[in-house]
């Protein structure tokens, strides 16, 4: 491939880049697009949203509002999205008259579980055993599912939100109507020897670039700490990134992707997929040359993807949720006198029980040793 492939279809700055969709993971969007020169355009019906402060341009209103998304199509060279669950018919409509990227066939089959594993599976991907429950009688059927079995709502989960515990068949109903008797699947619930993520980038001319595999520990089926490198076999990294890189190439998509992996036993399944930088990737910001949330730029504006490998031996990322604040403002200074320590904050105004307020990554020559640090000084930000 010559150097310049593609050169004459790339969206350079100023052009004004596009996000629906104003958490972090907007705000990180949209400051590593500033860095490079671009203008942004935020659409977020909240005022406070993360990304709508640091945005040049926000739209307050709401994701599926005519004339917000006539204002994108019209400004914007390119739109994206960090919000999974944008609506699709909006996506659609910003398709029709602005380049879109993912695509929206790609952002729709990532927002449904119930389209998302059956994309998986048509395409030979390992997942958890699962059943489609979306009427009385698909409940019945379901007797012969392995139980104990988690039950996921097929769309607008996140954070372990939409999902509940189904220990025997008896359970299910009930639990089926606690959901709201919500399409949903029903899921095995697996012995995980180790949650796996990686981040890759790809563009519209099918250049591909993997970030290293994280190690992701949950607890209350929210990501907890992830570190990096995880702990694979010797050819365990290159085995991720094809077959990560299988998956994005089938879906067609452009952008940035997240593929979360379960491991059990020697068997390696594919739990989700989220169209868009993620949690896990985060330590990209600190301890690789190209943070995911440059190399979305990149991705999304058809540029050279940047170098993806990580620069320190060992890196960790401990989630900072709002549970911290209970006894008012945690003591940041135990953190920040930490050379190895870089704290992030995301502006949110509101620190309730489960909400991700912001996150601290530690480095160290080795992955042990940054873990422990991560979490010994989170553990510190509250302690008397
Ligand atoms: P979310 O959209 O909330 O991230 P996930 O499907 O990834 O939903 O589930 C959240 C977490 O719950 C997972 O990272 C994992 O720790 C746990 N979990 C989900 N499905 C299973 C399963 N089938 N077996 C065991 N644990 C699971
Ligand atoms: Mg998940």
């Amino acid at each position: 491939m010559s150097s310049n492939v593609g050169i004459d279809t790339l969206i350079t700055p100023p052009a004004m880049l596009g996000i629906v969709g104003g958490g972090q993971l907007g705000r990180y969007f949209v400051m590593a697009a500033h860095t490079m020169g671009y203008g942004t355009t935020v659409l977020e019906p909240d005022p406070h949203a993360p990304a709508g402060k640091v945005a040049d341009v926000h739209i307050i209103a709401a994701y599926d509002d005519p004339s917000a998304l006539d204002q994108l199509a019209s400004t914007c060279a390119v739109v994206t999205t960090e919000f999974e669950n944008a609506p699709a018919a909006a996506m659609e409509y910003l398709a029709a008259h602005t380049t879109v990227r993912p695509s929206p066939v790609a952002l729709a089959t990532c927002q449904d579980r119930i389209a998302e594993k059956q994309f998986l599976t048509d395409i030979g991907v390992a997942v958890a055993p699962y059943a489609v429950i979306i009427t009385d009688a698909d409940l019945a059927a379901a007797s012969t599912c392995g139980y104990p079995a988690i039950l996921k709502t097929a769309r607008l989960g996140y954070d372990g939100k939409g999902q509940v515990n189904v220990a025997t068949h008896r359970d299910l109903a009930t639990a089926w109507q606690s959901l709201g008797g919500a399409p949903c699947v029903l899921e095995e619930r697996l012995p995980l020897d180790r949650e796996l993520s990686m981040v890759l980038a790809r563009t519209a001319d099918g250049r591909v670039a993997c970030y290293p595999v994280a190690q992701n520990e949950h607890v209350d089926g929210i990501l907890d700490i992830s570190f990096v490198p995880a702990t694979l076999p010797g050819t365990g990294h290159g085995e991720a990134a094809k077959l990560c890189r299988y998956i994005a190439e089938e879906l067609g998509f452009v952008g940035v992707l997240a593929v979360e992996m379960f491991v059990v036993g020697s068997d390696v399944l594919v739990n989700e997929l989220a169209p868009r930088p993620h949690n896990s990737g985060h330590y990209t910001l600190d301890a690789c040359l190209c943070s995911q949330f440059e190399q979305q730029v990149r991705a999304i504006c058809g540029l050279a993807l940047g170098d993806a490998k990580l620069v320190v031996p060992g890196v960790a990322m401990a989630n900072l949720l709002g549970d911290l604040w209970a006894n008012g403002e945690p003591k940041w200074e135990r953190a920040l006198w930490q050379q190895a320590a870089h704290l992030h904050l995301y502006g949110k105004r509101e620190p309730r029980p489960g909400r991700k307020m912001g996150h601290l990554t530690t480095t160290s020559a080795t992955v042990v040793g940054a873990t422990t640090l991560a979490r010994r000084l989170r553990s510190q930000l509250t302690a008397d």
